[in-house]
């Protein structure tokens, strides 16, 4: 088999050379970072799910025209993608308090929040992926007023879906993060949501118990880590056919 070009490695995925220009193949790892990366460990066969779950959210929302760098999924643990030139932030969305606004604002975890708010993360590791306003964005360059007009745009419409989806299947959207990219094609340029949409970066609550079923589980040693993601597939319907026990997945192979 061919060696694949590694054009990337994340703390959750690996970006590799895409069979045509302007693809990429996007590998889901089982590697799990929390706190700025402070905190490491591994959720066994949470890179087949997020791959599943990922593409499973982001076909549901091109089902309903928002655009994305999704193509197909490969394999496990792989998916083809559009190459885009990534927009350097973290895009939050907050329907319940939690996280890092309880600890800021001091609103207790669970309270609906009057209406969703949308935060802005700049994205720098070294900087600790500081909080950032519209002013520093536009003013920096990092997206200009259109740009970020339609990332607020699309942001809203996925929030909104998502939310139905998930409460459809008893699962309560919290919160979430996702990133967009600029996608050139015919001399025109899209934004698209890219990256992923996983329990990785969601607060999943069961809508009845509360009880989480996100990467909350790992990042507060709350045990059956595991088993949340596992359980959140189960609910959308899309559990790998052979079921729990495969979900280990093939080796990497480049
Ligand atoms: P918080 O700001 O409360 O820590 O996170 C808000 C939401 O965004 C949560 O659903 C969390 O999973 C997601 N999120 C925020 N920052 C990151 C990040 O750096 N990586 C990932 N995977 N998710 C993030």
């Amino acid at each position: 088999m061919a060696r694949r070009r590694q054009l990337y490695e994340g703390k959750a995925k690996i970006l590799f050379e895409g069979p045509e220009p302007g693809t990429l193949v996007q590998y889901f790892k089982d590697d799990a970072t929390a706190f700025n990366s402070e905190k490491k460990g591994t959720i066994t066969g949470k890179g087949v799910l997020n791959n599943r779950i990922s593409e499973y959210l982001m076909m549901r929302l091109m089902d309903i025209g928002v655009p994305t760098h999704f193509i197909r999924r490969l394999n496990m643990r792989e998916q083809l993608i559009r190459e885009v030139e990534i927009i350097p932030l973290e895009v939050v969305v907050r329907n319940v308090a939690a996280g890092s606004l309880s600890t800021r604002l001091g609103i207790a975890e669970g309270t609906r929040l009057p209406r969703s708010i949308i935060e802005y993360y700049y994205k720098n590791a070294a900087l600790k992926n500081p909080m950032v306003c519209e002013e520093h964005i536009t003013a920096f360059g990092w997206a200009a007023t259109q740009d970020l007009d339609d990332v607020v745009a699309l942001t809203l419409r996925i929030n909104d879906f998502l939310t139905g989806l998930f409460l459809g299947v008893g699962i309560s959207l919290v919160d979430f993060k996702i990133e967009f990219g600029r996608l050139y094609e015919n001399e025109e340029m899209r934004i698209v949501l890219a990256d992923e949409v996983s329990p990785d970066n969601c607060r999943l609550w069961d809508s009845k118990t509360g009880e989480k079923m996100d990467k909350d589980r790992f990042r507060r040693d709350l045990g059956k880590v595991e088993e949340g993601y596992q359980e959140v597939a189960r609910r959308l319907g899309i559990l790998p056919e052979a079921g729990v026990r495969d979900l280990k997945g093939p080796e990497m192979m480049q």
